[in-house]
């Protein structure tokens, strides 16, 4: 067997902004506008158009025309890194598509943290009665049942107030590579021994909404320096300052939570002094991860060019200035690229 993500879309919330254009996102392609998302695929070596499984992680604005691009089936699963909107649009019409097959008799799998089940079911209140959801907990391994063999942990991240739960999730498993989708993030809330375990990934795909600091946009960013300088941008700085631990962890805490959130979060005070130990770069995290191949996915641009006047980029350029600027900073070379939509990365 085989295991593989195909990226269905790679794109944040709003890849052009109307009346403007972006040189990352082709204007009349659905494919290019399509919402970061992946299906996790498993099939026989030997025909490889016959999917054994698949699960998605994230579906959000044109979710659902790119699987149907790409081979058209009702995947098994889907897991949710937060509810945003650009994460969760898709869910329905895929959720419909399981429902009708199965004559309104068989309610469709779902994987989430608990907060971020809360705020899907405030924005698709109908849909509560027709999905099974599997709650997970933070740093804690979990058998995706539809897959057979693959696990999944979620690990919290801090993306703002509004995304309650959001987390990052790790795939591990029997025949399979273990991979890092780091949904939406300004920084990682993990433990010092998580990065133990996450350090065992093969391949991560990572939020680029930003490549110079913008921590307001709840969004981390490729570098903590300002454009071609080697200092610390003063918006991170400021950040460091204005905000606290506890105001990072508030997000995933809730009246009636599970005694294992609140135990995970108490061992991740324990481990961090101050916000500025946190990573809040993508340099910074993989320089304490390690991972060999780290795919950029959900680029912006705009907050560079409104806070720093630096020009939107393609694909091309991103994945040069990335590996330059982590050349800049004596880290391995060429680790960092842009996905195709549509393209198959083996695990
Ligand atoms: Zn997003
Ligand atoms: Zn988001």
């Amino acid at each position: 067997m085989n295991v593989a993500i195909r990226i269905n879309g790679r794109a944040p919330a709003w890849p052009v902004l109307l009346e403007n254009e972006h040189p990352f996102y082709a204007p009349y392609s659905p494919g290019s506008l399509a919402s970061v998302s992946y299906s996790i695929l498993a099939y026989e070596e030997s025909v490889p158009e016959n999917k054994l499984w698949e699960t998605v992680v994230d579906a959000g604005h044109n979710t659902v025309p790119s699987l149907i691009q790409h081979g058209n089936r009702i995947p098994e699963t889907i897991l949710l890194t937060h509810a945003h909107n650009d994460h969760v649009l898709g869910v329905d019409w895929i959720v419909q598509s399981y429902y009708f097959k199965h004559r309104k008799s068989k309610k469709y799998p779902l994987y989430s943290t608990k907060e971020v089940w809360y705020s899907f079911i405030q924005l698709f209140p109908y849909l509560q009665d027709i999905i099974a959801h599997t709650e997970l907990l933070p740093g804690r391994k979990t058998l995706i049942k539809e897959t057979g063999n693959m696990f999944v942990t979620a690990f919290p991240v801090y993306h703002g107030e509004s995304a309650r739960g959001a987390s990052m999730l790790f795939f591990e498993g029997e025949g399979l590579q273990p991979a890092i989708i780091s949904g939406d993030l300004l920084c990682p809330l993990l433990r010092k021994k998580d990065y133990q375990t996450l350090n065992r990934a093969r391949v991560m795909f990572v939020d680029t909404n930003n490549r110079y600091p913008d921590p307001l946009s709840n969004h981390t960013s490729f570098t903590s320096r300002l454009p071609g300088k080697k200092e610390k941008a003063d918006k991170l700085t400021m950040w460091f300052n204005s905000t606290s631990l506890k105001r990072l962890v508030d997000p995933h805490i809730c009246s009636n939570c599970h005694t294992s959130i609140r135990h995970y979060f108490d061992e991740f005070m324990t481990d961090w002094k101050q916000v500025s130990d946190v990573p809040h770069t993508i340099l910074e995290l993989n320089k304490l991860l390690k991972i060999p191949e780290v795919y950029l996915v959900h680029y912006f641009g705009y907050y560079d060019r409104i806070n720093y006047s630096e020009d939107l980029m393609n694909t091309h350029m991103l994945e040069k200035w990335a590996n330059n600027c982590a050349k800049e900073m004596n880290m391995y070379e060429e680790i960092f690229k842009v996905p195709q939509v549509g393209e198959l990365i083996n695990l």
